[in-house]
């Protein structure tokens, strides 16, 4: 007796079809289980979401399904009804959020990587001891958080507010060491903002739990590999599953912890495509699944904080670094207006970074800007550097002796002479870390100098070269963007210094001060982690500032307060909860004329839609781009307006490009 295979697909608007397939008795499909179907002129693989008896599509345009993969277990329910609750609330197909997440190998007409994969997991050995090994002695507050987390019944939402170098991760290890140990099936699973940055943790999850099994997913992995860990999870046979936000989507049928590292991090939500939080989603799954789940951070999102203040989620507090000794770094200000500086570096930051040389002391140095200097230009006709396809300046990148756009990568030779007047003397304006490197390596020939940052990390590997350098003392001056304010733990480093934090200031992102509040905090934070006397010293031109005298006095609460206080009173996130409809069109006025019609298209009271407004960066790649804002106070009223908005959309006959995001970042 045939039966009908409904079958997600990953394809951008209906994306669940119908196929036959013979169903014989004993050979039943399961739901979960993927299958290979013909699509359009291809074919294409997909996962089975329901089995019935009849369609509604005519007998004569229902296709066979070619194969279903008996092979591979089925996802389970709680792993669809995830991809679901993803697809519904970001208002994507099923499909799209579903299919993306597998790895790529998987949905190949060939089964021969699969079963290649299976084969090589089979050989491996199980070793069931997760027993850890050389387990330090926490202090009180971290084996009160570790017990908490070991000990959470249920699901348990847990804030772990530690600061830097208090020891969060040491917490992350017992408390799974805790879990393991009581539960033999238990799946736990870690998620690291970027693992390039975090080397080190992977390092240790090994070294701690040497008969466990670790599966890491994160994009620096071939697909050959993507596709043994992804099936190790799946089989449930990784106990641990060390990943970036990308994990959040990965079968693991005996989840019972997860861990969200640093929390607050942007890197959580996808920037593209099925713009997802990570955080959230994790979130939602372990309510799901009914298990804890540890948000840590020494600068937690004010959304989370608001939680944790609200009695949703239980703060757990690390108030004291970890290391004997070791005690978070003194801030300064250093005001330029009285210091002017030269070469970007202040007569203060100067004789803090000789001190180090003295010393043998490690420096850092913190410019979130990479390139030689953001633009040039022409002082006889005023002549700037623009992008000819973005509302962009071109950076000229000194070392390549090139001008590039970061937006769309135009790239061009620096030219000769001003393309309006002649002139040749054209001039680099501000600076970013190449131009400081420069400067000091002028200033201190004799020091050993090392820049990290996007341009000097291109090939595969070369950032972790530069950081192990790092670690291992052969580096006297660091300069980097916000490449190196996170996690690191640089044991010799005593100084810490921020060229140009100013402009975040004055944003009109609400969120760049929080942003840059948790930036500082971070950098700060690399500073004096083993017991050294260590300083951080900030350039700015606005010292007075309250976010500057909150970092100063390492004051998370009181800074948090306040932006949450502010953003109460201007009903901004968390306090209200928003969607953002983006158009690009070549033409600015198309954009706009779209998002207007979107605008009138459902007349409602329910939520607030705003008027549509060019994008800040109007202009990328010869693309304009608008926006426009819906917001609620209301999450369910917010949604329940998406869903019938949504179709509508889809219904309107445009040439825009259209996409809707869910709890948008940057606005
Ligand atoms: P965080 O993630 O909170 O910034 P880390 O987990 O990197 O901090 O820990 C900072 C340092 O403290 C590390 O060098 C770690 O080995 C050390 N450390 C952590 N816990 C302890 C402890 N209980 N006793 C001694 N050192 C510890
Ligand atoms: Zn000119
Ligand atoms: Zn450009």
């Amino acid at each position: 007796m045939a039966c009908i295979l409904q079958i997600a697909l990953d394809t951008p608007l209906d994306s669940v079809f119908d196929y036959r397939w013979p169903c014989e008795p004993g050979s039943e499909p399961l739901v979960g289980q993927l299958a290979l179907v013909p699509f359009g002129r291809r074919e294409a693989v997909g996962v089975i979401v329901a089995i019935k008896a009849s369609s509604e599509v005519p007998e004569d345009k229902l296709k066979d399904a070619l194969a279903v993969r008996g092979q591979l277990a089925p996802l389970s329910p709680q792993w669809l009804a995830l991809a679901r609750f993803a697809a519904d609330y970001y208002h994507r197909p099923l499909g799209e959020v579903a299919m993306p997440g597998l790895p790529k190998n998987l949905r190949l007409a060939s089964t021969v990587a699969l079963d290649r994969a299976l084969k090589k997991l089979a050989k491996l050995a199980d070793d069931h001891d997760p027993a850890p090994v050389d387990m330090p002695a926490l202090n009180p507050a971290q084996r009160q958080a570790a017990d908490a987390i070991g000990g959470a019944q249920g699901f348990a939402p847990l804030l772990l507010y530690g600061v830097t170098g208090s020891g969060k991760t040491e917490v992350y290890l017992q408390a799974c060491a805790q879990v393991l140990g009581r539960d033999h099936d238990a799946q736990i699973l870690i998620m690291v903002p970027e693992i390039n940055l975090t080397p080190q943790l992977e390092a240790n999850i090994r070294a701690r739990f040497p008969g466990v099994m670790l599966a890491t997913l994160h994009s620096g992995l071939s697909e050959g590999e993507r596709m043994l860990h992804w099936l190790a999870a799946h089989q449930g046979r990784a106990r641990i599953v060390l990943g970036t936000r990308l994990a959040i989507l990965s079968s693991l049928p005996h989840l019972k912890l997860i861990v969200i590292d640093e929390e607050h991090d942007p890197s959580y939500k996808q920037q593209e495509g099925l713009r997802y939080s990570a955080r959230d989603l994790a979130v939602w799954r372990a309510r799901q699944l009914a298990i804890p789940i540890v948000l840590g951070s020494a600068t937690p999102s004010l959304e989370s904080w608001h939680h944790a203040q609200t009695g949703r989620y239980r703060r757990l507090e690390l108030r004291e670094r970890a290391v004997r000794d070791a005690v978070l770094p003194r801030v300064k200000l250093i005001d330029m207006e009285r210091d002017k500086p030269k070469e970007g570096l202040t007569s203060t930051l100067i004789a803090a970074l000789r001190s180090r040389l003295e010393r043998g002391e490690q420096s850092l140095l913190f410019l979130n800007r990479r390139g030689y200097a953001p633009v040039i230009c022409c002082e006889a006709c005023g002549w700037i550097s623009d992008c000819t396809r973005c509302s962009a300046h071109m950076v000229l990148h000194r070392p390549e002796r090139r001008l590039r756009c970061h937006h769309c990568s135009l790239e061009m030779r620096i030219p000769h002479a001003c393309p309006t007047c002649g002139n040749i003397d054209l001039q680099p304006l501000g600076r970013g870390t190449q131009r400081v490197e420069e400067g000091l390596s002028a200033l201190f020939p004799q020091a050993r100098i090392l820049r990290i940052d996007a341009d000097s990390t291109r090939l595969k590997g070369s950032a972790q070269a530069a950081f192990d350098a790092v670690h291992r003392g052969e580096v006297d001056i660091l300069i980097g963007t916000q490449m190196v304010a996170k996690g690191h733990d640089f044991k010799k480093l005593t100084l810490v210094g921020v060229l140009n934090p100013d402009t975040a200031l004055f944003s009109q992102d609400y969120r760049a001060s929080e942003r840059l509040f948790a930036q500082l905090m971070q950098v700060a934070g690399r500073a004096g982690r083993a017991g050294l006397e260590s300083e951080v010293l900030i350039q700015s031109r606005y010292c007075q500032h309250p976010l500057y005298g909150a970092v100063m006095r390492h004051d998370y609460d009181r800074f948090a307060g306040d932006l949450l206080e502010e953003r109460h009173q201007a009903a901004l996130p968390p306090f209200m909860y928003q969607a953002l409809l983006r158009a690009e069109a070549p033409e600015l006025a198309t954009a706009i004329a779209f998002l207007e019609s979107a605008r009138d298209v459902l007349p409602t009271d329910a939520v607030v839609i705003n008027d549509p407004i060019p994008m800040t960066m109007t202009r990328v790649h010869n693309v304009d781009r608008a926006q426009l804002l819906v917001e609620s106070n209301s999450r369910p009223a917010l949604q329940t307006f998406l869903t019938a908005w949504v179709d509508l959309l889809r219904a309107m006959k445009t040439r825009v490009r259209w996409s809707l995001e869910v709890d948008p970042l940057d606005i």
